[in-house]
């Protein structure tokens, strides 16, 4: 049977899923309703508890340990339980038709997913600057699994690619131009799959079609982002030059005045170092709570005044972004919430919304209480529609995947 197998390949962790093509590789053969039928995630790398957790879909799981080993050849261990002849699904590797792999930055290069050819792997190469910390992993993944599959073709899918479609006003910063022209500093955005998965279910559920919606999504999990989406085209996105900028998130600040770093550096003797670490892993929820970055905690904790702090603060960035977005785009026809918090926690959902009925958005309290489920929650005489849509980024890579070699 042939399978399109996708990677997500990270500094901390390596996600694989593995999806059936139903028949001839046609673009409609991972539908909707496609489910892997295997999937795994290698956790913990770079400690000594590093485990493999490992799904089939009849309900077949296992977690095992892994000894610490070379990045390139734990992609050995996927292969491995996907050919095991208890748990796995292949006979041979011969089976699996296409790689999927996700990529974080693909820089100014790449507007949309690409079949990986040595020029795709110099230009991935070319933007590890400006995404230290995921490039060279998502460019291990390649190497590993192309040593492995080598007749077999790979397709680099880009969290930015979405958002190359953004005009040069939403994406330049007002600095000295030289600096866009020599070093490649503008905003990209990130999350791009997620955006782009869920604006086109929004339009299937909308019974639409894409090219005439005018869509806001917020992509609401440990990393938080909003994008504005007209015609199926992302217009803006709240993350920037890195994934820091925007909104309040887990334990990322979001905006803030960049002045705050110089007078960090000059009043607090706060290295560079010291300050990116403090920024991106203890602001956010963590930094205002004081005890998580995870917001079912903190709704748990309704008598914690910074608890709450915080997600009055995290609530009303949301907000203030949307009255941003919905003027950007000159109207809007529905809000979509997706990821861990925009999927289960409607409470935060129903905060977000408040005072948003001028433009027209206005949540039904009923539906709103569903979680984790594809919904419509808006009352019937709302103008704007309020979507909640589980996103889905391995799905969306391996329907590229399939796309790219020719379906
Ligand atoms: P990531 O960005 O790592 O993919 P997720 O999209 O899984 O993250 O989102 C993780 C966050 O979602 C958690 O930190 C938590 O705040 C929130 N979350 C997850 N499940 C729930 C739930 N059942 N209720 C409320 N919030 C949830």
């Amino acid at each position: 049977m042939p399978f399109i197998l996708t990677i997500n390949a990270g500094s901390s962790s390596i996600k694989f899923q593995c999806f059936e093509m139903k028949g001839e590789a046609r673009s409609d053969a991972i539908n909707q309703d496609s489910k892997p039928l295997a999937k795994g995630q290698i956790d913990r790398l770079n400690s000594l508890n590093t485990s493999l957790f490992y799904e089939r879909h009849d309900g077949v799981t296992s977690q095992t340990n892994v000894p610490q080993m070379e990045y390139g050849k734990i992609f050995r261990l996927i292969f491995q339980i996907l050919l095991d002849p208890d748990k796995g699904i292949l006979k041979t590797l011969n089976e699996i038709q296409a790689v999927g792999h996700r990529v974080v930055h693909g820089g100014s290069y790449f507007a949309e997913s690409a079949l990986v050819t040595s020029e795709v792997e110099t230009a991935i190469q070319q933007c590890v600057p400006l995404a230290p910390l995921h490039n060279p992993y998502n460019l291990g993944g390649i190497h590993a699994c192309r040593e492995v599959l080598a007749d077999v073709p790979h397709v680099a899918v880009f969290d930015t690619a979405f958002h190359q479609t953004m005009p040069d006003y939403a994406y330049m910063y007002p600095i000295p131009y030289h600096l866009y022209e020599k070093s490649g500093i503008r905003r990209y955005g990130f999350h791009g799959t997620s955006h782009r998965y869920v604006s086109a279910r929004a339009a299937e559920m909308l019974e639409r079609p894409l090219a005439g919606l005018k869509l806001i999504s917020c992509h609401l999990g440990n990393g938080c982002s909003i994008t504005a989406i007209d015609r199926g085209k992302s217009i803006d996105t709240s993350m920037g030059f890195t994934p820091l900028e925007g909104l309040m998130m887990g334990t990322r600040c979001g905006d803030i005045d960049p002045a705050l770093i110089f007078h960090l550096v000059e009043e607090h003797q706060m290295s560079p170092g010291h300050i990116h670490q403090m920024l991106n892993n203890e602001s956010g929820l963590l930094g205002i709570s004081g005890m998580s970055s995870d917001i079912r905690d903190l709704l748990d904790a309704p008598s914690n005044k910074r608890a709450m702090l915080a997600l009055n603060m995290f609530c009303y960035r949301v907000r203030r972004y949307i009255g941003q977005y919905a003027a950007v785009l000159g109207g809007l026809d529905a809000l979509i919430f997706t990821a861990g918090i925009g999927e289960n926690a409607p409470q935060i959902r129903a905060k977000i919304c408040e005072k948003l009925g001028f433009i027209g958005i206005n949540l039904d309290e009923k539906k709103n209480q569903d979680v984790g489920i594809e919904k419509a929650i808006h009352r019937a005489d709302s103008p704007v529609q309020v979507l909640v849509i589980p996103t889905n980024e391995e799905l969306m890579i391996a329907r590229d995947t399939l796309r790219l070699i020719g379906g």
